[in-house]
């Protein structure tokens, strides 16, 4: 099967199918040993470009462990559930950033973010790194004691995964150049003035899969500004009543579902399901005024996936 070139995206992949070693967290074949990380089955897929391992690419500076690199920090947010910033879900934060005193924005263009990213990228510091000691510590510790982590896990799949290791290449290189992560591009900012509470802007951190879903329907109306062009005139995006419309017309009723209110609905989800989420994290989330003791009342979930 012929190689993808960078940026393209492999839709062959099916989960649900038995994945190939290199495919899997540890897996046959996989012989570390405490304080030797081995990396042969990262980067082993035929679907990668062919270049991807030529000299000086960030893949090859990773496999060879001429760097200690970690794609997550370039790739990915993090939050407990009590609304503190960590790099991952094993990773420690800096024990002052919360998403009640922080905007996702800042904890992704901040000082332990980007200092962890300058740490992965320079071969000098590595695993000495200021940050990397500070915040990586559990992979670390890992990496000395088994010679596997977290890390290594995620590399071994996500190096493996063409579209996902453009992603991650797109996302270093930028920051190379740039010298700061553009979390801009995979944000949606929704104005001050657009807001209905506090006039303040806010900001909505797509998904890899929310991000994928925008980026085809970008891809589908490249004769347009817009991610959802108006169908009669594409230098408008469709117009606020659209999406209520459409469900209108699959027969969806108004005592079924109503657009209004979409936020709440997920305040409910998550208050239902997901107790264990802070309220008032989940408030700031949503860009929610916080209510006090008054329940959510809106959509649950059964009613939802009955509609
Ligand atoms: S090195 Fe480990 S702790 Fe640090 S971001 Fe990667 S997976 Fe998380």
């Amino acid at each position: 099967m012929a190689k993808l070139v960078a940026g393209e995206i492999d839709t062959t992949v099916n989960f649900n199918e038995e994945q190939p070693a290199f495919m899997t967290k540890g897996g046959p074949g996989d012989t570390s040993t405490g304080g030797n990380v081995k990396t042969d089955a990262w980067f082993q897929s035929h679907k990668l470009p062919r270049d991807i391992l030529d000299k000086g690419t960030i893949a090859q500076k990773a496999k060879d462990q001429e760097i200690f690199f970690c794609d997550i920090p370039f790739t990915q947010l993090y939050m407990e559930i009590d609304g503190n910033y960590q790099p991952c879900c094993f990773g420690k934060g800096d024990g002052k950033s919360n998403i009640l005193n922080t905007t996702m924005d800042e904890w992704m263009k901040g000082d332990a973010m980007n200092g962890i990213r300058n740490d992965m990228l320079n071969p000098k510091a590595g695993r000495q790194g200021e940050y990397v000691k500070k915040h990586c510590t559990r992979c670390l510790d890992d990496e000395d004691r088994y010679g596997k982590s977290r890390r290594t896990a995620c590399m071994k799949i996500h190096s493996n995964d063409a579209s996902f290791w453009s992603k991650v290449n797109r996302a270093v290189q930028m920051y190379e150049a740039s010298g700061f992560f553009d979390f801009d591009e995979r944000m949606i900012t929704i104005p001050a003035e657009a807001m209905k509470v506090k006039k303040k802007i806010h900001h909505v951190p797509l998904s890899n899969i929310t991000f994928e879903i925008f980026t085809n329907h970008k891809n589908k109306s490249v004769d347009s500004p817009y991610c959802f062009p108006s169908p009669m005139n594409k230098s408008k995006p469709i117009g606020t009543e659209s999406l209520l419309r459409a469900i209108r017309r699959v027969g969806i009723t108004n005592d079924e579902f109503t657009t209004h209110g979409n936020r709440h609905t997920a305040a409910t989800i998550i208050g239902n399901h997901l107790p264990q989420h802070r309220r008032d994290v989940v408030d700031a989330q949503l860009h929610h005024k916080i209510i006090g003791a008054v329940s959510y009342t809106h959509l649950t979930l059964p009613t939802i996936c009955s509609v």
